[in-house]
């Protein structure tokens, strides 16, 4: 299959008819296993490294990838695997956690844009403004210990993030970052099975933290939250992608064949040599070749 056709299936960027319950968390396309998908991982991962190379050098646009989940969904993993191929000195990750004093001394969308990436990078949130209309909305109490003067927090206050979030988009995409937005959609029952795993197995006891399993009772209101956030704020140029998340290497398939393409649909290229750099070119080469 096309990577671009593999991408488009997990695609939403309209909000008219999007269901969370549509989309299978173990789908695994046509794909049976991971032995089966590793040639089209590796070709991923190099292919993501040309691109990368090029979106450097052409230094136009930058690539903005946003990652939400619940906990043990596999953000950690993906980021690493999408890392793993491409040059350190173009791509930088933000890990954004409960905001700090400073942080709250500010709007929500502060933190985040300090951390945007320039043209030529990739930047990568592991969470992001997003978590203002989910762990934010879940949990009421953490709106009201937020510093928001109380005659703006009205029941309209999620449109209201919804329509700033579109906002903030559209005036990102239209001076040159692409956005691509990533959730994980992992189901109840393989959740379960993750946070098995961290308690019973030593070497993912570090990963346990006892707040996890707190949040797993808000599981519905979390999927509610989602749906809502993927249905306000999916467009053309800023969709989200709901990747299945049960079985981790098709995730990592997912999420390369989209960076792909998404570089891919850029057009990159190296930039033009013109006659007064070959001339600089030439008298270089000169030189060295004197001594
Ligand atoms: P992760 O949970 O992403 O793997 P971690 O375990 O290293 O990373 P945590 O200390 O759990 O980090 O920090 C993430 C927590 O911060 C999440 O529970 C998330 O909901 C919370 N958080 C992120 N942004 C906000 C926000 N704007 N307001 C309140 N809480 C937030
Ligand atoms: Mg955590």
């Amino acid at each position: 299959m096309k990577t671009a056709k593999l991408a488009n299936t997990f695609r939403v960027d309209s909000d008219k008819h999007f269901r969370l319950k549509d989309f299978n968390p173990a789908d695994t396309g046509h794909w049976h296993s991971k032995e089966h998908a590793e040639e089209a991982l590796q070709q991923g991962i190099v292919r993501m490294a040309e691109l990368q190379d090029k979106l450097y050098a052409q230094d136009r646009w930058a690539l903005l990838m946003i990652f939400q989940a619940m906990d043990a969904a596999g953000k950690d993993g993906i980021i690493k695997h999408v890392m793993s191929g491409v040059n350190p000195q173009g791509c930088q990750v933000y890990s954004f956690k409960a905001p700090s004093d400073l942080e709250l001394q500010h709007d929500f969308l502060w933190r985040t844009t300090r951390d945007l990436p320039e043209r030529g990078h990739i930047g990568i949130f592991n969470r992001s403004y997003y978590e203002e209309v989910l762990v934010v909305r879940v949990h009421s109490g953490i709106l009201k210990s937020q510093k928001t003067p109380p005659s703006l927090v009205s029941k309209k206050i999620w449109d209201e993030r919804f329509e700033d979030i579109r906002g903030f988009e559209r005036h990102m995409a239209r001076s040159g970052t692409v956005i691509r937005k990533f959730f994980l959609n992992v189901s109840k029952k393989e959740h379960k099975q993750r946070f098995l795993a961290r308690l019973e197995e030593p070497e993912k006891n570090w990963k346990f933290s006892a707040s996890d399993i707190q949040e797993r009772q808000y599981w519905d209101d979390y999927q509610k939250a989602y749906e809502d956030m993927i249905r306000n704020t999916a467009t053309k140029h800023s969709p989200w992608y709901v990747v299945p998340a049960d079985n981790k290497w098709f995730t990592r398939l997912v999420v390369s064949c989209v960076i792909v393409d998404t570089l891919e649909s850029l057009d990159l290229s190296y930039p033009k040599v013109d006659d007064a750099k070959r001339r600089e070119l030439a008298a270089a080469k000169k030189l060295l070749l004197k001594k």
